[in-house]
């Protein structure tokens, strides 16, 4: 049934089906614009593009919904005091779908960018050819690999200052990692934390030299050097952090850091997996677009979100360039 006010269902071209021996083996299906991934930035390209009549597919991939979806409460949402994350995405969803644009559950598993239509294959078998394609697979937080860490993971511990240092206000905190994410973090939990620990496996810092001398100078911090994490521990109910064992990498000694949140800063990976061999990337494996767009180095493809931005990576920032991506994606296909 179609509801007052939206536009029908779009009319994707169907194409072929291939049958060997009787076995279906997947359906080509083309498409004005493509966009793989269902993060921010995803469905707000999907809002965007069908709004536009281009008849989007958007691909969710094995994370439907987005880092967001394995967080809890997300306060920095303008015109949402409190969402949980899961909730806001679920929202996106409903919203790019109720603009025209056809979401899919499938993951691409391969990418021909240097032939057109762009061809993208996925794990059901269905070819996906696109005129345009919006890349917005987004990024993942590098995380230490604990069985502990994962057991606190949104219970006091994060990767995402910004997204939840407000929680620790007057409580103490412990950052790890050498890199600018782990130094700008412990420097912005300061305004929240009674004192921050920085702990780091070698001797010396990776972050500028600038950020290093911020962070040695402010008195809330202290660093913890030659360190490693190797459990986090808490209470069962309610389940919260209450400190983390750390090893001294030189003199293997063992020793337990109180703090009621532990933030993991080492590093993001971007999911540029897809495009690697395709299109130039920056900052260790961020997408590259020309400054101030969101085009890549192949006319056509555009590329959104944290899989671009190693710097801002929000929820907001994501779904501006995603914004971004669908109006450049519409008027380079008005000019071809
Ligand atoms: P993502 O959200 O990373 O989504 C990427 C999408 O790409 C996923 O749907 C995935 O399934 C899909 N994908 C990947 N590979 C493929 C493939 N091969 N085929 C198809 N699909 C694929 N930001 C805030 O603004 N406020 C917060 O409170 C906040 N809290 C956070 C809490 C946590 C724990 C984390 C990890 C992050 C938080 N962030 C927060 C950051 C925010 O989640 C990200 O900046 C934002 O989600 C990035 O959006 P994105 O659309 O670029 O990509
Ligand atoms: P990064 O530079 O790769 O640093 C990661 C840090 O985490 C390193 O110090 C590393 O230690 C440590 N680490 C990695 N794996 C670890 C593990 N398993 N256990 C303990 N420690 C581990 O990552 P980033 O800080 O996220 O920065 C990524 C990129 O974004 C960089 O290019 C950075 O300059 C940029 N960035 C820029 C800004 C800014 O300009 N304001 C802000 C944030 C990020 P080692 O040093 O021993 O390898």
């Amino acid at each position: 049934m179609q509801r007052a006010g939206l536009s029908p269902a779009p009319t994707i071209a169907y194409i072929q089906c291939d049958t060997i021996q009787g076995i279906v083996m997947g359906e080509t299906r083309h498409t004005k614009v493509l966009i793989i991934g269902s993060g921010p930035a995803g469905y707000t390209a999907a809002v965007y593009s069908a709004r536009a009549m281009l008849q989007p597919i958007l691909v969710q991939g094995l994370q439907p919904g987005g880092q967001l979806t394995i967080t809890t409460e997300v306060e920095n949402w303008p015109g949402e005091k409190h969402i949980q994350g899961p909730d806001l995405m679920v929202n996106m969803q409903a919203h790019a779908e109720a603009m025209g644009a056809e979401v899919i559950s499938d993951y691409i598993t391969s990418l021909d960018l240097q032939n057109r239509p762009f061809t993208a294959t996925a794990d059901s078998g269905t070819t996906y050819t696109a005129d345009a394609v919006i890349l917005a697979t987004g990024a993942q937080a590098k995380w230490l690999g604990l069985p502990s860490e994962e057991k606190f993971k949104g219970f006091g511990v994060s990767a995402c200052a910004t997204c939840d240092g407000f929680f620790y206000r007057g409580k103490e905190i412990v950052v790890i990692g050498g890199g600018n994410t782990a130094v700008e973090e412990a420097l912005f939990l300061t305004n929240f934390a009674s004192k921050v620990t920085l702990i780091h496996r070698r001797d010396s810092l990776r972050a500028e030299k600038i950020m290093q001398d911020r962070l040695f100078k402010h008195p809330k911090i202290e660093m913890l050097w030659n360190s490693e994490v190797t459990e986090v521990l808490g209470t069962e109910a309610p389940l919260g952090v209450t400190a983390v064992r750390t090893r001294n990498l030189q003199t293997n000694e063992v020793k337990d850091v109180p703090c009621s949140g532990f933030f993991v800063a080492i590093g993001h990976a971007p999911a540029s997996e897809l495009v690697k061999d395709q299109l130039p990337l920056h900052s260790g494996g961020y997408v590259q677009v020309e400054p101030g767009s969101t085009r890549t180095a192949i006319a056509g493809v555009f590329a959104a979100g944290d899989l671009t931005d190693h710097v801002y990576r929000q929820a907001v920032t994501s779904a501006g360039m995603g914004c971004m991506a669908a109006l450049d994606a519409e008027r380079w296909l008005a000019g071809h």
